[in-house]
C-alpha cells in the first residue's frame, strides 16, 4: 500500500493498522518525518525517505514502512500491507512554539532592531589595538547586523501577517509551497481546523536571510516591496563565510572587515529596514 499525506507541521506519523497475517491492531512507534531537500530543483528530486520495522506483538510478522516527503507532499509505503483503507495515520504536529511565542512577543518590532543596532554601532567604535582581535570584533559586528536584518523580517512579516486575517489570508493563498498542494473536499473542515498551525510552521522555517524568496513573501502578502538589496546579499554571502568558512572565502583567502565596512553595513541596514518599516506601518 501506499498512502499520501500532508507533511506540513508535521514532526512524526504514527500508523495503525490491522495485521494482514493475523487481525491484531498494530500501532507503531512515532516514525519521523524525513526532511525533504530543499534545496532541490523540483519535488521530484526533493523527497527524502526513512525506514522503519513495525513488529505485530501477536505474531511477530515484521513489516518494513517507509516514509518520504518532498518539499510539496508525504507518503507511507509498506509492502506488507494490503489494505489501504484500513491505514490510519496519526499526525504528530511541530513546531516550535517558544519560538514562536518569543516573537509574537515582539510586537516592537522596529524599536528592538534600532536598540540592537546602536548597542553594535556602539561597539563598533571601540578601539581594540591588537590587530587579530580587533579583526574578529568586526567579523562578530559585521555578523550581528545581518542577524538584527533577519531578526526584524521575520518578526515584522510574522507579526503582521497573525495580526490581520485579510493578510493571514494572502499569505495562505500565495505562499509557494502552498500551491503544489492538494486535498480532498472530505477533508476541508480537517484542514481548516489546522490552516492556523500549518501557516506558522512555514512561516517560522523560511530562511529570513533569503532575500529573493523573502522579498516575493513580503509583495505578495502585504504589497511592501523590498528596496534594492544587493548590496546586503553581498553582505549575507560574507557573513556566510565568516560563520560557516572560520573566515575564508570559497576560494581559502582570508574575509577582512574593516572598521568602515561595518559602518556602511549599520547603514545600509538601517536603511533598509527604515523603508520596509515606512510601509509596514501604513498597512
Ligand atoms: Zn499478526
Amino acid at each position: 500500500m501506499q498512502k499520501f499525506f500532508e507533511p506540513f507541521g508535521l514532526r512524526a506519523i504514527s500508523l495503525r493498522f490491522t495485521c494482514s497475517e493475523c487481525g491484531v491492531e498494530i500501532i507503531t512507534d512515532s516514525i519521523t518525518m524525513p526532511i525533504p531537500d530543499y534545496g532541490a530543483e523540483d519535488i521530484g528530486d526533493s523527497y527524502r525517505e526513512n525506514d522503519y520495522i513495525a513488529e505485530c506483538e501477536n505474531c511477530k510478522k515484521n513489516y518494513y514502512i517507509y516514509v518520504s516527503a518532498s518539499y510539496g507532499d508525504a507518503y507511507v509505503e509498506c509492502d506488507e500491507i494490503w489494505d489501504e483503507e484500513g491505514v490510519e495515520i496519526e499526525e504528530i504536529p511541530d513546531f516550535d512554539e517558544d519560538l514562536l511565542e518569543s516573537i509574537l512577543g515582539n510586537t516592537s518590532f522596529y524599536d528592538n532592531f534600532n536598540n540592537s543596532i546602536s548597542a553594535l554601532n556602539e561597539l563598533s567604535k571601540i578601539n581594540i589595538v591588537d590587530e587579530e582581535l580587533s579583526s574578529y570584533h568586526n567579523k562578530l559586528i559585521y555578523s550581528s547586523i545581518i542577524t538584527c536584518l533577519e531578526t526584524y523580517l521575520s518578526d515584522a512579516f510574522i507579526n503582521t501577517v497573525l495580526g490581520k486575517e485579510m493578510h493571514f489570508r494572502k499569505f495562505v493563498e500565495t505562499f509557494k509551497e502552498f500551491n503544489s498542494q492538494k486535498f480532498i473536499l472530505s477533508e476541508l473542515y480537517t484542514k481548516m481546523d489546522r490552516i492556523k498551525d500549518t501557516a506558522k510552521k512555514a512561516m517560522l522555517d523560511v530562511i529570513y536571510h533569503d532575500l529573493p524568496k523573502v522579498n516575493g513573501m513580503y509583495l505578495d502578502t502585504l504589497d511592501v516591496k523590498f528596496p534594492n538589496f544587493g548590496h546586503l546579499q553581498k553582505a549575507i554571502m560574507v557573513r556566510h563565510d565568516i560563520v560557516h568558512r572560520n573566515g575564508k572565502t570559497k576560494e581559502g583567502n582570508i574575509v577582512k572587515i574593516e572598521k568602515k565596512e561595518v559602518a556602511e553595513l549599520i547603514k545600509q541596514t538601517s536603511d533598509f529596514v527604515t523603508e520596509v518599516e515606512n510601509q509596514i506601518q501604513i498597512l
